[in-house]
Order: structure tokens, then C-alpha cells, then sequence
């Protein structure tokens, strides 16, 4: 691994701008970019590490009349153990429970998942 900095931004905007200013990746759960930094596998290998766990709030799971919210930050395993999702969108919840082991979703967010 080469080195590289660490940040805990505190919020969104600061995350944001330090993005936009620095060669850098944001890290939420870490499952994927470590190792993925590891084995170097990324096109370039960022300075700077963002983290987003810091921010408050993003890992909310909320219902409302617009259907249902996920924070970037939510993990895995909240989402698979919701009951606002295992009761109203049972699906999604099977399916977060179903990815990867129990390490693995007590980690990684729904965030990191797709990106
Ligand atoms: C052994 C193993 C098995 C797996 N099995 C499955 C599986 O069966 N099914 C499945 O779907 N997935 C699987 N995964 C993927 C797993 O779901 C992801 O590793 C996890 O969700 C990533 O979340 P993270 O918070 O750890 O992301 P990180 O590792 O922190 O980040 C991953 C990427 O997402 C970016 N990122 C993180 N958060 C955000 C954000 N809020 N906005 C924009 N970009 C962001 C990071 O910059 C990085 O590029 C597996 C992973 C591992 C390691």
C-alpha cells in the first residue's frame, strides 16, 4: 500500500470541496477501497482518503410519502434489519442481507456498494 492522508470530514461540503481539491477518494465502509488500494488497482492512487463516516446523519433509513429514504452511510446490515424495510419493501431487504457475510454488511454502506 502506498501512503496517502486521511481526513474525517464533517460535513457534505467539506467532503465535497476536498474532492474537488485533491487527488482523493471518499471511503465509507472501507471493504472495497482497501482493498482495491492494496492491490492497487485504481487508475491512480489517490493522496487523500475522505472519510464520510464523520458526517452526522447520513445513515438514516426513513419513510415518508415520497417512499423510502437510504443514507449513503446506512450499512448493509441496518438495511437488512429495518423494520420500516423488512415490512414495506421486503425484497431490498432480503437482498442487502444476501450480499457478501456478516463482516462485510456490518461494514459496508449502501453507498460504497454501487460506486
Ligand atoms: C468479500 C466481499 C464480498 C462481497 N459480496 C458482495 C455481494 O455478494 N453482492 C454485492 O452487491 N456486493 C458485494 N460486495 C461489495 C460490498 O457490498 C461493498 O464492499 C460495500 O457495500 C462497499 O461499501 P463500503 O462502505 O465498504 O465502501 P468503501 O469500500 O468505503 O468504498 C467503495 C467505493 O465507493 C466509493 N464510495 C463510498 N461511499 C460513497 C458515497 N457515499 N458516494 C460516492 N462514492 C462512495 C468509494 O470512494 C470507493 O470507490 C462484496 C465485497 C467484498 C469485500
Amino acid at each position: 500500500m502506498e501512503p496517502f492522508e486521511h481526513i474525517d470530514a464533517k460535513t457534505v461540503d467539506e467532503a465535497s470541496r476536498l474532492l474537488e481539491e485533491y487527488p482523493s477518494k471518499l471511503i465509507a465502509g472501507g471493504t472495497d477501497l482497501l482493498g482495491m488500494l492494496k492491490d492497487r488497482v485504481l487508475p491512480s492512487y489517490p493522496e487523500l482518503l475522505v472519510n464520510i463516516k464523520s458526517i452526522p446523519g447520513l445513515d438514516r433509513i426513513e419513510g415518508d410519502e415520497g417512499g423510502l429514504k437510504i443514507g449513503a452511510l446506512a450499512k448493509l446490515a441496518d438495511v437488512a434489519a429495518s423494520p420500516l424495510v423488512k415490512e414495506e419493501y421486503p425484497l431490498l431487504a432480503e437482498a442487502a442481507h444476501s450480499v457478501a457475510t456478516p463482516q462485510i454488511r456490518n461494514m459496508g454502506t449502501i453507498g460504497g456498494n454501487p460506486a
